[in-house]
């Protein structure tokens, strides 16, 4: 039977939690009457996480496992789990016990009335204010600029439609971010409250050096969604103040020249507008440069909306999500397309 769903869950050092966690997991999966898989990413956990595991792989043929030789980061966990994941549905979630796997179903009803992403929100978050605050600033920025409005953005506990994620390019500390990065294929975003419960065991492996760092992930993460494909253009806007700037010192330049100004001020004026003009030139060149980038890197970012396409097969009534045809097709390169002209031409 094909997997419909995929249980995604990264640790690193949660010796104490991991086997309370798959009971947690197994617990809620005994009402489903379709196949599911669930997938440990230990991210290169320095106690006993991966060997608990192994014991647990024993009795549970559900599970499998990913192991990093050192620690990654929980994006490129979570990555790696997107990677193998074979259900149709993915669902990440946190392994410290903070996220309640009882949530699982709740989600699975949200995604089934038409979204593509469903993400949990702690409501009644356990956490200490001074993460709490900064996070809900953060929560306001992101839906503000993305236009993708959840009240937290930092809660593990999500499900997806599997080609929404799988294409995605996240690295960083990116995860957070999924579904807006997500929602540049128009996959339809919603949220659910979700339990949460403070961490019993092990502590956090995020300090305050998180803030910055979401902070310039956010910024990052409004120039992937506005200019990735069109870098040009985002050149182009930055190159702005300076060519208004390389417009005024000529105007001044003119008139320091025709209305015989002090040689100082006419050399100054001269020397501004010649280092705006040079401003402009090199952000259009380097937007021209970013074109180039794009046009022939394998940014699967920047054909977003190809990922979530769906189209009516000839033959079928089904709707049918072709986002693996569709990417394939997209590595067709121009080159092979003229070698096949040539072929055929010779044959
Ligand atoms: N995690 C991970 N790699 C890391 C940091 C965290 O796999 O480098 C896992 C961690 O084991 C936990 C989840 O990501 O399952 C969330 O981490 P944590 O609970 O420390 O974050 P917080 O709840 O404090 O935001
Ligand atoms: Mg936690």
């Amino acid at each position: 039977m094909p997997l419909y769903l995929s249980i995604v869950v990264p640790l690193y050092n949660e010796e104490e939690s991991v086997e309370k966690l798959l009971a947690g997991i197994l617990e809620v999966t005994k009402q489903f009457d379709f196949a599911y898989e669930i997938i440990f990413i230990d991210d290169g956990s320095k106690d006993n996480t991966w060997a608990i595991i192994e014991q647990l792989k024993e009795t549970t043929p559900q599970l499998k496992a990913i192991k990093f030789r050192r620690n990654y980061g929980q994006t490129s966990a979570m990555v790696a789990g997107f990677d193998y994941a074979q259900g149709r549905i993915i669902i990440t979630m946190d392994g410290d016990l903070q996220n309640d796997p009882s949530d699982i179903p709740l989600l699975l009803a949200k995604l089934e009335e038409g979204y593509d992403i469903v993400s949990g929100w702690r409501r009644d978050r356990k956490d200490h204010f001074s993460r709490v605050f900064p996070s809900k600033i953060a929560n306001n920025i992101i839906s503000w600029t993305t236009g993708v409005r959840l009240h937290d953005y930092g809660c593990s506990l999500k499900i997806y439609r599997s080609e929404c994620v799988k294409s995605l390019k996240a690295y960083g500390e990116m995860h957070r971010f999924l579904p807006a990065l997500a929602s540049m294929t128009g996959a339809k975003v919603a949220e659910v409250p979700v339990k949460h419960h403070p961490r019993k065991y092990g502590v956090s492996k995020y300090g305050f050096e998180r803030i910055p760092k979401v902070f310039s992930d956010i910024f990052a993460l409004n120039l992937i969604i506005r200019f990735s494909s069109m870098p040009l253009k985002g050149f182009a806007i930055c190159s702005l103040p300076f060519l208004l700037l390389t417009a005024l010192f000529s105007i001044l330049s003119f008139f320091a020249w025709s209305y015989q100004w002090t040689s100082g001020k006419a050399l100054f004026f001269f020397i501004a507008t010649a280092l705006s003009g040079m401003s402009v030139v090199h952000l259009i060149a380097l937007g021209v440069l970013g074109e180039l980038v794009v046009g022939t890197s394998d940014l699967s970012h920047t054909r977003l909306s190809e990922i979530t396409k769906k189209s009516i097969e000839a033959n079928s009534e089904d709707l049918d999500c072709r986002s693996e045809n569709v990417n394939a097709l997209s590595k067709v390169r121009l080159s092979d397309l003229v070698l096949n002209g040539q072929d055929s031409n010779e044959g």
